[in-house]
């Protein structure tokens, strides 16, 4: 799937996944760059980016595009949300919410020092109203926070920000949830949880080999 932001990059045979830089000359990860049509792109590497690695295992409808307004749950040093800021472009904003200080002080360092169209909160996702900067409806909620409860709090900013028919990823770590229990088994347990709040689910994947007891679920909210 290609859009705006996003290119397939064929280096040394292989098809890789790959954002247009929107700043010139930056990585943020040691992520290669690649001049490609008088264009700078970034390399987006799928075992360093559940995003990616969706993309790479066939996600279907990939939600954000240029100029999609997205809250991001869990933006630890940047890594995707650097791709993420990529694609929405300066048409678009991500809401990066980070609580850990020690990682979110390279989130602004090295990510939204470098891109307009990043603003970090260095929150916990457990207070949504505590979101000064976030204004307006959001487009798209991001949420990749490996707690026991982390589809109750997507759920509760969903509540807050999502417009009706705006989509959630929701990145599962299964054994966060419970080690106990089958893998798929706690995906689909999130899943029905996701139904009785309001959402429909559009697609489960399972993000192996790139991340182990990972799965992700595209949903969509309201009626
Ligand atoms: N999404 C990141 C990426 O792809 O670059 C990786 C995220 S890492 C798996 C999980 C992050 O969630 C950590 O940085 C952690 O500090 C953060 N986190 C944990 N509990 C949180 C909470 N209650 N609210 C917001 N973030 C939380």
């Amino acid at each position: 799937m290609e859009n705006d932001g996003i290119r397939w990059i064929s280096v040394a045979g292989e098809k890789n996944i790959a954002t247009l830089n929107l700043a010139k000359g930056n990585n943020v990860y040691g992520e290669k760059l690649i001049r490609q049509g008088g264009e700078e792109y970034r390399l987006w590497d799928p075992f360093r980016s559940k995003l990616a690695a969706a993309l790479k295992k066939g996600l279907k409808k990939m939600p954000i595009t240029n100029g999609t307004k997205v809250l991001y749950l869990g933006a630890s040093t940047g890594t995707t949300v650097s791709h993420v800021s990529d694609i929405v472009g300066s048409s678009g904003i991500v809401f990066a919410v980070e609580p850990a200080t020690r990682v979110a002080r390279e989130l602004i360092q090295n990510v939204a020092s470098n891109r307009k169209n990043v603003v970090p909160i260095i929150e916990d996702a457990r207070r949504p109203q505590a979101y000064f900067s976030v204004f307006g409806k959001i487009d798209v909620v991001y949420c990749d926070i490996a707690q026991p409860d982390q589809t109750d709090i997507a759920i509760a900013n969903c509540a807050a920000y999502l417009k009706k028919g705006g989509v959630m990823l929701l990145v599962i770590k299964t054994r966060s949830i419970d080690v106990t229990m089958d893998p798929k088994a706690v995906v689909v347990q999130e899943a029905q949880r996701l139904e009785r709040n309001g959402f429909a689910i559009d697609q489960i994947l399972n993000l192996e080999p790139f991340d182990k007891d990972h799965g992700m679920i595209h949903c969509t909210y309201g009626p």
